[in-house]
């Protein structure tokens, strides 16, 4: 037996707090990073940067893991089928008080709370037993999951995975569209701001309909998206190769990630990771605010 000194570097680069739609705080996430042995968390909660401030103080109180302050973007590309579709982008490391950015931030997440008591009003008055009253008011953005946990705890479903299937599909009677950047906007925003985008879980079909890779193709060959969220909970190995040989082909990063959400997903932290050298190109083309904490 020979030894082998491989030192594993576990770096994942999406998580939400309940600055949006996860269950933790955002110090609890850092806390809890830490605990599994991360070596990098990104906090990416959706449309906000909310919980930055505090996942920072959280890492100075967790010598080892380093935060990646970053934000998934609510975008609307173009679909396989030529409609629109909905699609998630992962921005990291952009200057948060860059104003066009900023505002367009303000924009999408300032909608979600009117977007989602429309869903419980549509509820409501077809017999459901939810009250919009309910939704938190004290979350700086809120989604979907908010919408599921009153509908467990009214007892309309058992589960926030039963809600989504039942009842807030993109696809069901009660889903209302929410305010979203147009793609080809939010990389030009992020990469003015300094920051990096790596398109998040672009083959994760259970969601919905997916994305023409026409786009992806384009703006990769335009040098404007900078990566791909490959490894993801919501694609099947299939998908994960598709996405890996897209990557390849128009050399952009590659990056796996649990999108952690506390107890509203079963996924938990470090569930898929990034390699070093992906997290490191990612890191090097960042301009806008920098890495914190551990060894980076
Ligand atoms: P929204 O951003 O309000 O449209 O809600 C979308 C969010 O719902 C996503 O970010 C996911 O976190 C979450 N979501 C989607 N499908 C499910 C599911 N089956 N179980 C739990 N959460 C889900
Ligand atoms: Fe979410
Ligand atoms: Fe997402
Ligand atoms: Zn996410």
């Amino acid at each position: 037996m020979t030894a082998c000194h491989t030192v594993h570097v576990l770096i994942d680069l999406h998580s939400h707090s309940t600055a949006s739609d996860g269950t933790d705080a955002p110090d609890e996430v850092v806390a809890r990073a830490a605990a599994a042995g991360l070596d990098v968390i990104a906090l990416t909660d959706h449309d906000t940067v909310a919980g930055w401030a505090d996942a920072a103080a959280a890492v100075e109180r967790q010598p080892g893991v380093a935060l990646v302050r970053g934000m998934e973007m609510s975008c609307v590309g173009d679909g396989e089928d030529g409609d629109p579709v909905s699609v998630h982008l992962l921005a990291y490391l952009f200057d948060p008080e860059e104003p066009d950015l900023a505002a367009e931030r303000d924009r999408v997440g300032s909608d979600r709370p009117r977007r989602l008591r429309r869903m419980a009003e549509m509820m409501r008055d077809d017999g459901l037993p939810v009250d919009p009253a309910d939704l938190p008011t004290d979350n700086d953005v809120i989604g979907r999951p908010h919408l599921a946990a009153l509908l467990v705890r009214a007892g309309v479903v058992d589960s926030i995975d039963e809600a989504f299937r039942r009842y807030l599909r993109s696809d069901g009677r009660y889903h209302v569209r929410k305010a979203e950047t147009p793609l080809d906007e939010a990389v030009a925003l992020v990469r003015a701001a300094g920051g990096v985008s790596v398109l998040a879980h672009a083959r994760a079909s259970r969601r919905g309909r997916l994305p023409a890779t026409e786009q992806i193709e384009r703006l990769a060959r335009a040098g404007a998206l900078d990566g791909l969220e490959v490894d993801h909970p919501d694609h099947d190995a299939a998908d994960a190769a598709v996405l890996r040989d897209l990557a390849r082909r128009h050399d952009l990063v590659i990056t796996g990630s649990s999108d952690y959400h506390g107890a509203n997903k079963i996924t938990p932290l470090a569930a898929h990771t990034t390699e070093p050298d992906q997290y490191r190109r990612l890191v090097e083309r960042a301009s806008g605010t920098a890495v914190i904490g551990g060894s980076r």
